[in-house]
């Protein structure tokens, strides 16, 4: 799941986003609201989530959620700021925020929030994604598989797991690799299409081993297709 951080302090945004990283999050963080905007205007269809600082150089957040809304834009918005008086609130949310954090706060209530507008937004995720004979539990980041009788956990990296859901909400279609990289991969990372080839590769090896070798089908020329067995 791909969400935007617009935050100019380094150290929190670094920091947030090597927290979201680990809960399996895709983050694309910059650093002023022009940017911010940037990325939104052509990309908020690949993003879940934005959480925006309130003052920013450029566009403040508020700007930020006033645009997105005037745009149409269901992206649900955490804001973050340091201000915590009742008029700021009700500002921030007039703006079309749809939660809002006090600074400082711990990494364990900003990952709280976002669980929480996740389950508010309009698709919601529900703790599990159930098809064939793959099971993805959300809570906890893992993917098991039934074998028989049983049900076995699947060891999957980081951006396994990302390309596995990815695939899972959109079976039996065809997902190019220039879809998979908007959706699932860091704008700054840049990674060229072969990266995603890559990346399929190795989740396909250890689906193997469950003997679901067959999932995940190369369309030559337009990319793949998850299938259901
Ligand atoms: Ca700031």
């Amino acid at each position: 799941m791909k969400i935007l951080l617009v935050e100019d302090e380094p150290d929190l945004g670094r920091a947030i986003q090597q927290a979201l990283s680990r809960e399996k999050y895709v983050v694309d963080w910059v650093q002023d609201g022009y940017a911010g905007w940037d990325y939104l205007d052509s990309r908020w269809a690949g993003y879940r989530m934005a959480i925006f600082d309130w003052l920013l150089p450029g566009l403040t957040g508020i700007e930020l959620c006033k645009r997105l809304r005037q745009s149409k834009s269901p992206l649900p918005v955490l804001m973050l700021t340091a201000k915590d008086s009742m008029a700021d609130k009700v500002a921030g949310l007039d703006a079309g925020a749809d939660d809002y954090l006090v600074k400082p706060f711990g990494m364990a209530e900003l990952l709280a929030r976002l669980r929480a507008l996740q389950r508010r937004s309009p698709q919601p995720y529900s703790q599990n994604l159930q098809l064939g004979r793959l099971t993805l539990d959300y809570a906890t980041s893992t993917v098991s598989v039934q074998m028989g009788q049983q049900s076995e956990v699947v060891h999957l990296t980081a951006k396994e797991f990302q390309l596995l859901e990815h695939f899972m909400r959109h079976p039996q279609q065809i997902v190019s690799r220039d879809q998979m990289m908007n959706a699932l991969w860091e704008v700054q990372a840049e990674p060229a299409s072969n990266v995603v080839s890559a990346q399929i590769r190795l989740l396909r090896r250890k689906l193997a081993d469950y003997d679901c070798d067959g999932l995940i089908e190369t369309v030559y020329g337009l990319g793949y297709r998850f299938n259901l067995t």
